[in-house]
């Protein structure tokens, strides 16, 4: 594992959605590589916290619980992480149930999508690989690429997964206001995820940011493992001409993914408040002030 770059990782992912380290091998990776504060941000689950939050503490590192929400905005799939949530907070459990419900559905409709295209047993198998974990694109896309339809992950979303394609299929998931309150009820706070994946114009992030802020939103994700440079400062920028505090994470899935680690996120642009700054985010070997 390469070493962080960073000893903050607020975005990650674990076995509990499409990550490939089981909670606490993820924890330990993450220490390994010097990171000091993580959160694990699952899609639509905190399964995998409990795991998570033994681990941190045998190893003494900060556990931040988190969770990454899928949202349908403008008829597009957006995603909003909640950091330092209470995972049991009740309008949590209620939106959580919400988008598990979702994705269950989904499932059924890309597994009939697949076996359109000659593609059988998705679904179980799929399941079987997201073993009770949440069932995501990602274990679809392993599915095709281990019964030797596709040569890798990035093939299987451009040919069947990704938008447009034969086996994609349109999500209703929450809305945005529902997203940002459900995780202030649960005490944490919202942060817009990798804002440059959603193929926006300026303009239509822009509309992003204020519809965002305007339902309580506080941070932009504005260094991720896959913003360049040239993001990292146009992010920036638009943090702080919302007023928004800067967040980063790698959005680590596993060590398939050799050009991303734990804690290799670049630093946030000079000017930008890190969300880190707040409650809830202080190295456990940094003596309270
Ligand atoms: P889902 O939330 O089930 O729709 O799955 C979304 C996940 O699929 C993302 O979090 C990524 O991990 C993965 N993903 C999306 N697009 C791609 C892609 N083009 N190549 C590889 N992985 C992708
Ligand atoms: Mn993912
Ligand atoms: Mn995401
Ligand atoms: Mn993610």
């Amino acid at each position: 594992m390469k070493p962080a770059t960073c000893h903050i990782d607020l975005h990650s992912h674990s076995t509990a959605s499409d990550g490939r380290l089981a909670p606490a091998a993820l924890v330990q990776a993450a220490s390994a590589a010097g990171v000091r504060v993580l959160a694990l941000t699952d899609h639509d689950t905190v399964g995998g916290l409990d795991e998570a939050d033994a681990a941190a503490r045998a190893c003494g590192l900060r556990l931040v619980p988190g969770v990454e929400l899928s949202v349908t905005w403008n008829k597009r799939t957006i995603h909003v992480l909640g950091l330092a949530i209470d995972p049991a907070a009740a309008a949590l459990q209620a939106a959580l149930a919400r988008l598990q419900a979702c994705r269950t559905e989904r499932a059924e409709r890309i597994a009939a999508k697949l076996e359109k295209r000659g593609v059988g047993g998705a679904l179980a198998y799929a399941a079987t690989l997201a073993d009770g974990g949440q069932l995501t694109r990602t274990h679809f896309a392993r599915v095709l690429v281990y019964e030797g339809y596709c040569r890798d992950v990035a093939q299987a979303f451009k040919q069947y997964l990704a938008q447009g394609r034969s086996a994609h299929v349109a999500s209703e998931w929450i809305d945005l206001e529902t997203a940002v309150a459900a995780i202030r009820a649960a005490g944490g706070y919202a942060v817009l995820a990798h804002p440059m994946k959603y193929r926006l114009r300026r303009s239509g992030r822009e509309q992003l940011y204020q519809a965002f802020a305007a339902a309580g939103g506080v941070a932009v994700e504005v260094c991720c493992g896959n913003t360049t440079p040239q993001d990292v400062r146009t992010l920036g920028q638009e943090a702080r001409a919302h007023g928004l505090y800067g967040s980063a994470g790698s959005d680590f899935h596993g060590p398939e993914q050799h050009w991303l680690g734990l804690g290799r996120v670049a630093p946030l642009p000079e000017g930008v408040t890190p969300l880190w700054t707040q409650p809830g985010f202080a190295d456990p070997g940094t003596p309270a002030a």
